[in-house]
């Protein structure tokens, strides 16, 4: 049995071998925790509720027809599959025995451990309106990718068999809430989609007629980035002809379309790009959290009265140097879980770790062909030279040579002949169709199925 001592209000690990880490999540954190401990004297199980890690900054990507589920997702067994110190377990967890120091799973089961790392992320929030995800989806899994994909695809097939004015109207008209990075570049790239991929494919309608709509309640899209970026980028999305709406809060989403300020407008395919909620860890460790259910924790990423547990990534808040939250980005829960993997290792030792320390490299979003911006800090950069920073850093950062070559392949591909090669449609997430589909007598009828 491993024990965590405190000596002098320090905690440390009197350690026995093997002392056994349970990581939970295999996202940007769990993962990196993972690699960093290489070579430590520890045995490690990781658990996930998928199969595969997944590359979130690209799934919209996959939602816009633009790459494939497998160019963005790895399975974690094979990943890891060179660490014999790492047993990789697919399961959900359902909470935490802190007394007994067991990983509880949805069937049962319960896995011990002697330190815990936490890395569950965190989900969509429809600010008390949860019975909007129908009609208004998400972004944040490959289900979710692959449903928007879906819908989108299928507006414009409705479209080109519908007779109706006004409900191929809706069809063409594509909404998306919340103008953050997700939102500015499902906005952009659905427009290159309709405006640029897609007219020669259709003989009914004309796809260049699409209406793409961006609302936002905020007074600028873009908010995180300085102001002159986020008005470059709003100038490029109208360019690209996108309706971008600012200073609205949606009011409802239902099977017609959305209602935000006095208006109400007909829409068949929504997608939510506004709100965040984290993992409910802190639920299961019942310890104090933030608004959107990030767990609050203690300069060394352990939780609050109970030092061998860590919690790190987007279920997590913490300040960095300047006093602002930690943002919920990938390279931040990766230093987070590089962080943890040293703690461990140093409380091993019977060392002291200094507190962690978040360092911010930059922030980059696109927003269309050769249209990107990226914030350095004191260096902003916009369009061509922008978008191929973002191309080459998202490049740099996919696993493995296959994908890699593969991504750049399809954006060569996209950028050169204008075509997108994913334009499948697939099953989904079993959700309720805010799409509908002409009956015999000519009617709609409205689909309500787990497609
Ligand atoms: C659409 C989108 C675009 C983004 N774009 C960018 C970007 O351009 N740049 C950037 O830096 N960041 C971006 N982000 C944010 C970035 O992806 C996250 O900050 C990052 O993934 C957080 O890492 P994490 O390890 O905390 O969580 P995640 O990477 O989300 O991993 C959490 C893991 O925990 C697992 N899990 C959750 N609950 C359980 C459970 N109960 N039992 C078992 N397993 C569980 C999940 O399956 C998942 O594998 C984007 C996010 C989204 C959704």
């Amino acid at each position: 049995m491993t024990n965590i001592v405190t000596i002098d209000g320090k905690a440390s690990i009197r350690a026995t071998t093997p002392h056994r880490v349970v990581v939970v999540g295999a996202g940007f954190g769990g993962l990196e925790t993972v690699y960093r401990l290489t070579g430590a004297d520890v045995s490690i199980t990781i658990v996930d509720r998928r199969n595969h890690h997944l590359f979130q900054p690209l799934l919209y990507q996959v939602a816009t027809a633009s790459l494939a589920t497998s160019e963005i997702a790895w399975p974690i067994r094979y990943l890891l599959r060179g660490r014999k110190d790492v047993t990789t377990l697919l399961g959900t967890v359902t909470g935490v025995d802190t007394a007994a120091h067991r990983v509880q799973l949805d069937d049962g089961q319960t896995l011990p451990y002697d330190t815990l790392v936490l890395a569950t992320g965190a989900g969509h929030a429809y600010f008390g309106h949860d019975e909007w995800e129908p009609f208004a989806p998400g972004l944040k899994t490959l289900e979710d990718a692959t449903t928007i994909r879906r819908r989108i695809l299928t507006a414009f097939e409705r479209a080109e068999r519908e007779s109706d004015a006004v409900k191929r109207a809706a069809l063409l008209t594509f909404v998306i809430i919340g103008a953050g990075p997700t939102g500015v570049e499902l906005a952009g790239t659905i427009a290159e989609l309709a405006r640029v991929t897609l007219p020669e494919d259709f003989r009914n309608i004309d796809t260049r007629e699409t209406r793409v709509v961006l609302i936002e309640a905020g007074s600028r899209v873009l908010a995180g980035f300085p102001e002159e970026l986020s008005t470059y980028a709003q100038r490029s999305l109208e360019k690209l002809g996108v309706e971008v709406a600012l200073g609205h809060a949606v009011s409802d989403c239902n099977i017609d379309g959305v209602v935000y300020g006095d208006k109400a407008l007909g829409a068949r395919t929504i997608i939510w790009a506004a709100g965040v909620r984290a993992s409910p860890a802190a639920e299961w460790l019942n310890v104090a959290a933030d608004r959107a259910g990030r767990l609050q924790v203690n300069p060394d990423l352990s939780v609050p009265g109970h030092p061998e547990i860590f919690a790190v990534g987007d279920t997590v808040t913490i300040a960095a140097p300047d006093g602002k939250p930690v943002p919920g980005i990938a390279p931040a829960a990766k230093q987070e879980g590089r962080y943890v993997a040293s703690v461990i290792k140093q409380r091993l030792r019977g060392e002291t770790p200094a507190p962690f320390r978040y360092s911010h490299d930059g922030s980059l979003a696109q927003i269309g062909k050769k249209l990107a911006v990226i914030d350095f800090g004191r260096v902003r950069l916009r369009g061509a030279l922008a978008w191929w920073i973002w191309g080459i850093a998202h490049i740099y950062f996919l696993i493995g040579l296959r994908n890699r070559l593969a991504v750049a392949i399809n954006w060569l591909w996209i950028h050169t002949l204008d075509q997108r090669g994913a334009r499948l449609i697939t099953q989904g997430r079993a959700v309720v169709d805010s799409q509908s589909v002409p009956s015999h007598g000519g009617e709609e009828k409205r689909v309500s199925s787990a497609r």
